[in-house]
């Protein structure tokens, strides 16, 4: 049996430390807001290089957090507008729609999966106030062309690196490239707490400040609330296993890639499309992988017949934000590469605990499909 990902291998490689780091944090008798959320958000900050890291209860948190904190320092307010890609995780969205900002849904590239630019400009109105970009699948999603549309236009560009962490574009990293960027450490997420978790990267300073208060009830003193926030705090015990962690995701990234590279080098099958690294480079770290997804017409044919020979797969996603009841008003949108993606896309093992033969395994058995 290939599972899907194997969640006790990845944290069983580092099991020794992370109980080392549970039993500190124990003993500490200190759970929350302490040092270890400290240490860890200097870490994070320097390996993404911003100058602030907040850490927050989740990814969604992330970006709400940023919205909520653009609100409250006046950059936006209800009813203005946010671009996002329409096939992006729900997550994205629900950040948007919380805060009473409107999403303004915009197709994919139906190659990179990421929003194509091309569409951005015919979407901006005067109430545009920010573009947030995903990185999906772990692929940068980014261009010299977006800055300057940003600029233009004076929009805040915000980026989900929920699904990218340790990416990077001509040498900067993901988390870095836009105004914030909003970061998940969800257990499946390349760098995986061991529960739920998040972080706020920016080099804002106001914006920073702003966050880490409404992530703590408006409060930037004990007992003084300046603003109506939010409880959302990283727990002592997750900053503590994450910073372990933090030290692998490098390597943990580099075999993600070999991985992928072993497929798109070796899978041929006339059904099936491979995910095209657009800048075919897969040392220059712009893809870490966090999914290897592929295309195919008959997407439920190809998943039954992988498990049957017990290769476990999933799809990313099978409903589009659109198509949701949590979205009843937008049912009715057609939105043609975004559905075609939904429809067609499937995810294949990868993880950076997979072996060479299970790699070799799955190749094969898609060849004979
Ligand atoms: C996982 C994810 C989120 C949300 O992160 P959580 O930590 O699960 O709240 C947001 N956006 C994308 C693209 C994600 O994949």
């Amino acid at each position: 049996m290939v599972k899907f990902l194997d969640l006790l291998k990845i944290n069983a490689q580092y099991a020794d430390e992370l109980k080392q780091a549970a039993a500190d944090v124990i003993d500490s008798g200190w759970y929350l807001q302490g040092e270890r959320l400290s240490r860890f958000e200097a870490n994070l900050a320097s390996y993404t290089g911003v100058r602030h890291a907040v850490g927050v209860a989740n990814g969604l948190d992330a970006l709400r957090l940023i919205l909520k904190g653009y609100i409250a320092l006046g950059v936006m307010q209800e009813g203005d507008e946010v671009i996002v890609p329409a096939n992006t995780y729900i997550a994205s969205i629900l950040a948007i729609t919380d805060n009473r900002l409107i999403p303004i849904l915009v197709e994919p590239d139906l190659q990179t999966y990421n929003l194509d630019f091309r569409l951005i400009e015919q979407y901006i109105t005067p109430r545009t106030r920010a573009i947030m970009l995903v990185h999906l699948y772990g692929q940068v999603c980014w261009s010299g062309a977006v800055e300057e549309i940003a600029k233009k236009y004076n929009l805040k560009i915000i980026e989900d690196n929920a699904q990218a962490m340790g990416a990077s574009w001509n040498g900067r990293k993901s988390g870095s490239l836009g105004d914030a960027a909003g970061n998940s450490f969800y257990p499946g997420k390349n760098l995986g707490a061991l529960g739920d978790a998040g972080a706020v990267t920016t080099n804002d300073d106001a914006l920073a400040s702003m966050v880490r208060a409404l992530g703590n009830y408006g409060s930037e003193k004990k007992y003084v609330n300046s603003y109506q926030g939010l409880n959302s705090r990283l727990d002592e015990i997750q900053a503590a296993f994450l910073d372990v962690k933090l030290k692998y995701i490098d390597a943990e990234n580099q075999r993600r890639r070999e991985i992928a590279q072993q497929y798109c080098n070796h899978i041929k099958h006339p059904d099936v499309q491979l995910p095209l690294n657009h800048l075919h480079d897969f040392e220059a770290g712009s893809h870490v992988f966090h999914l290897f997804v592929i295309r195919t017409t008959h997407r439920d044919k190809l998943q039954a017949y992988l498990s049957d020979r017990n290769i476990q797969t999933l799809i990313h996603y099978p409903i589009p934000p659109h198509k949701q009841d949590a979205y009843k008003t937008w049912n009715h949108l057609t939105l043609p590469v975004t559905e075609q993606i939904h429809r067609e896309v499937l995810s294949l093992p990868i993880s950076p605990v997979m072996t060479e033969e299970e790699v070799q395994h799955i190749i094969q058995v898609i060849n004979a499909y």
